[in-house]
């Protein structure tokens, strides 16, 4: 079964992995200043799938030279009719390739194919949603005596964007379509560790878009992140990623007074209430935790189950651990894939030990499968951690991997004290068919996003952010669309 893997991702990796992998500058794909490639690896084989170029400064340079060329000479004189059909365009265009769009997400980033197939999916919605709203984006007047106000809304001009590895894709479009809807051109940087569904985005959007308007730009974190986020000539940062780089590039924006949005890491609970059926709870606890193998910033990672039902609840979820299928992500019943790198499953297996040193017992998984055919891959069990103290390291950082820490409640309040006891706020769920329940639970849990008898559904049109350290800003809605425009007042006195 080991070669029959191997084999199978040889054959789509030479169906898939796009010839263009240097960087995207000004519509054409040139080689990195220093020469410096990125080998990014398959997680399920180990194998490279391909080199990439790493880009330094003089490029991050190069990119922002050529997005203000492309700004000023093109995209600043194209209304808001003639982006929103480039936007649909696009949209078309990653349709039109959505099979092998997710195929190579698959290949490069480890997650199962049903589930990339979604985030490809997605990916062209969120085009087509700023599409739509990009032609009611005007401003207001205030008409008032003698004075005519006028509040108008222009884009900033150039803005870099900075990408995760865990939704490859869809994070490039949750970033490319609000800027470009607002009228800005975007210096993108790609994780290190995914950069082939951006680079081949490229690809397909080079006869839609003006050159220089998107400028895609591989690179490590530290020599392609800060030349970008504390460039003087960018005028809006974006940010995906850990808390910890996320301080990083507040702090380099601040260099030049930069604005910036940043999506960061989550804890999220997800509360399940005694009325519910335990079977109902088991479903989407298992979804809110295991999707995406755990490496979702949203991912529901600490549960609070109501005593009355936790032990079937618990049961239940062992069980649902137990009729996973883990293996390749190219095959459409798979489950869990690997993880994105070696260092990831290192990270998930030093917090797994911790927890256990911590007191902790593993009522499912707790390491790395038993089966042979996946030993050159980068997977993990899934693994439900019970009997850990709340201030555990296990429990309060994000461990990004599919490992969910349970606690059981009776008292509401205590609960929701845990509940909210982390540093972070990005999202949270709650399990109940009581509405009343529901809503006050929504509205006790500190966070940006809150999920009712479902999770991880996103969809253009409902904000996303976080509270507290898991972010600033808001993607997926009109409000983003604010993020990439400045105001303007003209106060003309007639
Ligand atoms: P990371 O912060 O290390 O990397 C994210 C991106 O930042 C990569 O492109 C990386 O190359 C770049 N980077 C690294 N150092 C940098 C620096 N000094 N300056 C500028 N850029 C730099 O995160 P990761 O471990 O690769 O990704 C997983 C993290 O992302 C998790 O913590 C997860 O919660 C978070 N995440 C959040 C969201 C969200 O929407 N809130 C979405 C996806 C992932």
């Amino acid at each position: 079964a080991r070669s029959e893997i191997r084999e199978r991702h040889e054959s789509v990796a030479a169906e898939v992995v796009p010839e263009q992998t240097d960087l995207y500058i000004s519509g054409e794909f040139v080689e990195p200043a220093e020469g410096g490639t990125i080998d990014t690896v398959d997680p399920t084989t180990g194998e490279v799938l391909a080199s990439v170029g790493g880009a330094t400064e003089a490029d991050i340079d190069r990119a922002v030279d050529a997005a203000w060329d492309a700004f000023d000479s093109t995209w600043s004189g194209y209304g808001a009719g003639k982006r929103q059909q480039i936007l649909i365009d696009i949209a078309d265009a990653i349709d039109e390739h959505s099979q092998e769009l997710a195929k190579l997400e698959s290949l490069d980033n480890g997650k199962p194919v049903s589930e990339s197939s979604a985030d490809v999916y997605l990916a062209a919605d969120h085009f087509r949603y700023f599409a739509g709203i990009v032609r009611k984006n005007g401003g207001s007047t205030m008409p008032e005596g003698s004075r005519l106000g006028q509040v108008v809304k222009e884009p900033y001009g150039v803005v870099g964007q900075i990408i995760p590895w865990n939704f490859p894709l869809l994070m490039a479009s949750w970033k490319l379509a609000p800027a470009l809807a607002a009228g800005n051109c975007s210096v993108l940087k790609p994780a290190e560790q995914t950069p082939l569904s951006a680079l081949r985005l490229a690809e397909l959007i080079d006869d839609i878009v003006p050159d220089g308007v998107v400028n895609i730009v591989p690179g490590y974190g530290e020599e392609a992140g800060p030349p970008l986020t504390g460039h003087e000539d960018v005028r809006k940062v974006a940010f995906t990623g850990s808390t910890a780089v996320g301080k990083q590039v507040m702090k380099s924006a601040a260099d030049n007074v930069t604005d910036v949005t940043l999506e960061l890491g989550g804890k999220s609970p997800v509360v399940v209430h005694p009325d519910v059926a335990p079977g109902k709870a088991v479903k989407l606890v298992a979804q809110a935790i295991f999707y995406n193998t755990g490496e979702c910033c949203e991912a529901g990672s600490r549960l609070f189950v109501h005593d009355d039902i936790a032990d079937e609840v618990l049961g239940g979820l062992a069980q649902a651990v137990d009729d996973m299928t883990i293996g390749d992500p190219l095959l459409r019943e798979t489950d869990l894939g690997p993880k994105v790198s070696r260092e990831q499953v290192d990270r998930t297996l030093e917090y797994l030990e911790k927890a256990e040193s911590g007191g902790g017992k593993f009522l499912a998984g707790g390491g790395i499968p038993d089966d042979e055919s996946l030993s050159d891959g980068c997977f993990v069990e899934p693994t439900l951690v019970d009997g850990l103290d709340h201030d555990h390291e296990a429990v309060q950082e994000e461990i990004f991997g599919p490992v969910l820490d349970v606690f059981r409640w009776d008292d509401y309040d205590e609960m929701m004290e845990l509940a909210n006891d982390v540093d972070y706020g990005l999202a949270g769920g709650v399990i109940t068919d009581d509405i009343s329940q529901a809503n006050e639970t929504a509205r006790d849990i500190e966070a940006g996003y809150i999920w009712v008898n479902t999770y991880h559904d996103l969809v253009a049109g409902l904000p996303f952010g976080g509270y507290k350290q898991s972010g600033i800003g808001r993607e997926l809605s009109e409000e983003t669309l604010d993020h990439y425009q400045q105001t303007k007042t003209i106060n003309l006195s007639l």
